[in-house]
C-alpha cells in the first residue's frame, strides 16, 4: 500500500489521495470532505467511508491536477491519520488497520522542524513575555547570549543591507539571538513605496531608489508572491519560512496548498507586521539609506559608508562601524557589484536567462488547461484555481530537435515566473533601461496571464564583453535593456509583437491585442533586440510550448520586451559553511544578488541559514546550522 507511510507509531501519512473535482468542495476548502473520506476509505480498504471519523484526519497538502492525460481533473491530497484516536473512536477499523500494518511503508522521514523550532521558539518566547508584561512593548532585550566571543563586551553589531526576503530573515534570526542589528534599505517602507509605485504608473515618475525592485520586502513585494521553490516543499527550512510567514499574517492555507502564493495585497500587511516585530526586538531599520561603500581594514570589514537615498536628497556619506556585514542587496544593485569589484571582492560571472514576457487572455489559458472545467475558474472565486502553466524544454544550437546521437543540449528554454490573472510591470531601476516582470493580487482576477519566456545564456554568449570582467553578464543584460528602452521610444513604453508576427519576423501591423502593461506598448520587431541565435531559440521554444499547450500560439498572444533579470548574472564567492566572503572577512553575501537564490523562498532560506551561521560564529547560538 504505497500511499500509506508510517509517520511515527501513532501517526500515518496517506498520500496521493485523489478526489475528482465534481466530488470536492473546491480549492479553498481544506477540511475533510465526504469525497476525501471516500478516497481515504479506499486506501484503507474500509467499506463504509461515512463511518470514518473526520476528526482523526488532517490535510497536509492539497494540489490541483489537470494534466491532459487524466480522464478527469482532480484534487490530490496528503493527509495525516491519528491511528490511536481512530481506533478509539471507531474500533471497527481495527481489522483493516491490522491487515494494513505489515504492508505499509517504513517510517517516512518527516521534517524534524528543528530549524523552525529554533527560529520560532524565540518568537513565541517574545509573545509570552508580551502577555506576561501585559503590554505590547517588548522592552530592549537584555543580552543573554552564551559566553560572548572574547572580543565583545557588548552586543555584537551586525549590519544587514537589503530588506528583501534574504535580509529580513537574516535580521530576524540574528535579532532573536540578541545581536544588535541595523537593517539598511535604500528603498522606502511599503506605505511610501506604494505611493512611489503609484507615481510611476500614473505619472511615469521612476524613483531610482523606491520602485518595483527596491524597497521594503525587496523585489518580491509587488509580485505574484509565488512561494514555490526547488528546495523541497517539506524541508525543514521551507517549513520554517512558511510558518514564520503565517505568524506574520499570511493565510494558513499556504502551509497546505500545493502551489502556495500570496499576491501583493497579502504581502504588504505581512511586511508591516514583520517590520514591527523586528523593531520590537530592537532592530534599527533605516529606510531611504543606501550602502555606498565598505570600510575594510586588513582584508576584514569594519564598517560601511552610507548616504540618504531619497531622490533629490543629497547627504554626506556616513561611516557606520559594525562587527559583521550581511549583504542581501538583490540582483538589481549593479552599483554594489561595481563597488565590490573595486575592493577586489571575489566575483564570478554566472549563467542566467534572457527573453521576453508573453501575455495571453487568462480565459484562453484556462480553457487550454482545463477544457470544459474552465467555467469553474470564475475570476479566482470558483472551485478550481486560475490556470497556470510551466514548460521546460531544450534547444540545441542549430535549433533542431536534439537527438540521442548528437548528444549535447546547450540551451534550455522555459516559462518562468508565470503570473495567472496578473499584470506585466516595469522593473527598471534606471530610466535609460527597460525591463519587465509580472505581478498579481491574491485572487489573480485580472483578465491576463503572463509569463517570462526565456532561454539560458552563459559566458559563451557574453564572453565578448570580457572587458567588464566578472560583470560581463550584467553588461549583457544592460545592453538589451537599453535597446528595449530605445525601441519603445522612451517614457517606459514597452516594445511588443504578437507571437505570430514574431514567428514570421514581421512588424505587427494590425491592431494589437490588449496588454495589462499600464505604461503603454509600441509595435516593434523584437528580432532587433537579441542576437539571432537567441531570437531563434525563442522562436523554437514557442513552437515547443505550443505542442504542450495547443493554442499557445495565437493572434491574442503578445510578446513584451525585455525580460533580463531572471536571476543574478554574478556570484559573490563565499565559504559554503560559514557564508563568509572568500576574499573579505566578516562580509556575508547572501540571497539572489549574491547568486545563492532564485526566488522569494530560496532567498528567505538563504537569509535564515546565514543568520544562524553568523549567530553561531558570534557565539550567540550553539546549535547546528
Ligand atoms: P531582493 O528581494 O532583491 O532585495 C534586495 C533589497 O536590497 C532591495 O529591497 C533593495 O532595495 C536593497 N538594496 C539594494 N542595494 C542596496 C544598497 N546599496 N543599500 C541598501 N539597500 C540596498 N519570486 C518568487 O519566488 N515568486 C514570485 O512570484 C516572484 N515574483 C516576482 C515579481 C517581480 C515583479 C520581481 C521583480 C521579482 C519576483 N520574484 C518572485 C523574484 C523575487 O522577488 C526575488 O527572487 C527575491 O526577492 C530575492 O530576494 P533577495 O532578498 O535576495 O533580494
Amino acid at each position: 500500500v504505497e500511499e500509506v507511510k508510517r509517520k511515527d507509531e501513532g501517526l500515518w501519512r496517506l498520500s496521493k489521495l485523489s478526489v475528482p473535482v465534481h466530488n470536492d468542495p473546491g480549492k479553498d476548502f481544506l477540511g475533510i470532505s465526504e469525497g476525501l473520506l471516500e478516497a481515504i476509505a479506499k486506501v484503507l480498504e474500509f467499506p463504509v467511508p461515512t463511518m470514518l471519523p473526520q476528526e482523526v484526519f488532517s490535510v497536509v497538502r492539497k494540489s490541483f491536477d489537470a494534466r491532459k492525460q487524466l480522464k478527469e481533473p482532480k484534487f490530490v491530497y496528503t493527509v495525516d491519520m491519528d491511528v490511536q484516536k481512530l481506533l478509539k473512536l471507531q474500533p471497527r477499523t481495527w481489522d483493516f488497520i491490522s491487515q494494513l500494518e505489515p504492508k505499509i511503508g517504513a517510517i517516512e522521514h518527516m521534517p524534524s522542524e528543528k530549524v523552525f523550532d529554533d527560529l520560532i521558539h524565540v518568537i513565541r518566547d517574545c509573545k509570552h513575555r508580551r502577555s506576561v508584561n501585559g503590554s505590547n512593548e517588548v522592552g530592549p532585550k537584555v543580552y543573554s547570549g552564551k559566553p560572548v566571543n572574547a572580543t565583545f563586551f557588548r552586543k555584537p553589531k551586525v549590519a544587514v543591507v537589503g530588506s528583501g526576503p534574504a535580509g529580513l530573515f537574516a535580521s530576524l534570526v540574528l535579532a532573536e539571538f540578541g545581536a544588535d542589528v541595523t537593517l539598511i534599505e535604500r528603498g522606502e517602507a511599503v506605505e511610501q513605496r506604494g505611493r512611489d509605485i503609484g507615481a510611476l504608473i500614473a505619472r511615469r515618475l521612476l524613483s531610482s531608489e523606491s520602485n518595483f525592485c527596491f524597497g521594503e520586502g525587496g523585489a518580491g513585494t509587488w509580485s505574484d508572491g509565488k512561494l514555490v521553490t526547488r528546495i523541497g516543499r517539506n524541508s525543514d527550512s521551507v517549513q520554517a519560512i512558511m510558518k514564520t510567514l503565517v505568524h506574520f499574517g499570511a493565510p494558513e492555507k499556504i502551509l497546505v496548498d500545493g502551489k502556495p502564493h500570496l499576491g501583493t495585497d497579502k504581502l504588504i500587511p505581512l511586511l508591516r507586521n514583520f517590520r514591527q516585530h523586528l523593531q520590537s526586538l530592537g532592530v534599527n531599520i533605516q529606510f531611504g539609506t543606501r550602502l555606498d561603500d565598505l570600510i575594510i581594514q586588513d582584508s576584514q570589514i569594519v564598517g560601511i559608508k552610507c548616504s540618504d537615498a531619497r531622490d533629490g536628497c543629497h547627504s554626506d556619506t556616513r561611516n557606520l562601524m559594525f562587527d559583521r556585514v550581511i549583504l542581501a542587496v538583490g540582483h538589481s544593485a549593479r552599483d554594489v557589484y561595481r563597488m565590490l569589484l573595486h575592493h577586489n571582492v571575489n566575483l564570478m560571472p554566472k549563467d542566467f536567462s534572457v527573453g521576453l514576457r508573453v501575455e495571453h487572455p487568462q480565459e484562453l489559458i484556462n480553457s487550454i488547461q482545463y477544457s470544459s472545467l474552465a467555467s469553474e475558474v470564475r475570476d479566482g472565486r470558483g472551485k478550481v484555481p486560475v490556470a497556470d502553466y510551466k514548460v521546460v524544454k531544450y534547444v540545441n544550437e542549430e535549433n533542431v530537435e536534439p537527438t540521442n546521437t548528437s548528444g549535447e543540449l546547450n540551451r534550455s528554454c522555459y516559462s518562468f515566473c508565470m503570473c495567472p490573472g496578473g499584470q506585466v510591470v516595469l522593473t527598471s531601476t534606471d530610466p535609460s533601461e527597460l525591463c519587465i516582470n509580472g505581478m498579481s493580487f491574491s485572487r489573480r482576477a485580472s483578465k491576463w496571464a503572463n509569463s517570462a519566456l526565456v532561454v539560458t545564456v552563459s559566458l559563451q554568449d557574453f564572453g565578448a564583453l570580457e572587458c567588464h570582467g566578472p560583470l560581463a553578464g550584467v553588461e549583457f543584460q544592460r545592453e538589451f535593456e537599453r535597446r528595449a528602452a530605445i525601441m519603445g521610444g522612451g517614457n517606459f513604453v514597452v516594445p511588443v509583437q504578437t507571437v505570430t508576427d514574431f514567428l514570421d519576423n514581421k512588424l505587427s501591423s494590425k491592431s494589437l491585442p490588449t496588454s495589462s502593461y499600464r505604461l503603454g506598448v509600441k509595435a516593434s520587431n523584437l528580432h532587433e533586440l537579441f542576437p539571432p541565435h537567441i531570437t531563434q531559440a525563442l522562436q523554437h521554444s514557442l513552437l515547443k510550448f505550443n505542442k504542450e499547450l495547443p493554442g499557445f500560439i495565437c493572434e491574442d498572444a503578445l510578446l513584451h520586451g525585455v525580460e533580463t533579470r531572471t536571476s543574478s548574472a554574478v556570484q559573490i564567492l563565499r565559504d559554503g559553511d560559514t557564508y563568509e566572503s572568500t576574499s573579505v572577512r566578516r562580509l556575508y553575501p547572501i540571497g539572489e544578488g549574491a547568486g545563492y537564490a532564485g526566488g522569494i523562498m530560496s532567498a528567505a532560506v538563504d537569509g535564515m541559514y546565514c543568520g544562524f551561521a553568523v549567530a553561531k560564529e558570534l557565539n550567540l547560538y550553539e546549535g547546528d546550522v
